[in-house]
């Protein structure tokens, strides 16, 4: 059986088809393959500036895409799970 990568329109031996991603990975671009047994995965390399934004309840820091609504400022950072969130809003 082959795996496809949707990203080159090619079929590859599925033993090389990790090969074939890493090269993805190293040229930080998308791709998307289909593995022999029909499962699809998506990967995107592509390099998007990271940036760290604290919460605004207990400090942690996370990671945003610079492009992201909480790195524009437009969308509040707080952890994930919504407890800081729900603390914050009872400070308020
Ligand atoms: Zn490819
Ligand atoms: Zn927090």
């Amino acid at each position: 059986m082959s795996c496809y990568c949707h990203t080159c329109k090619k079929s590859f031996h599925s033993l090389g088809i990790a090969r074939h991603r890493a090269a993805h990975r190293d040229k930080k671009e998308y791709c998307k393959i289909t593995f022999s047994a029909g499962d699809t995965y998506e990967w995107d390399y592509s390099s998007k500036n990271k940036i760290k934004l604290p919460c605004l309840y207990c400090s942690k820091k996370y990671d945003f895409d610079e492009d992201s609504n909480e790195a524009k400022g437009i969308l509040n950072v707080f952890c994930p799970g919504g407890d800081c969130e729900d603390r914050y809003a009872l400070n308020q």
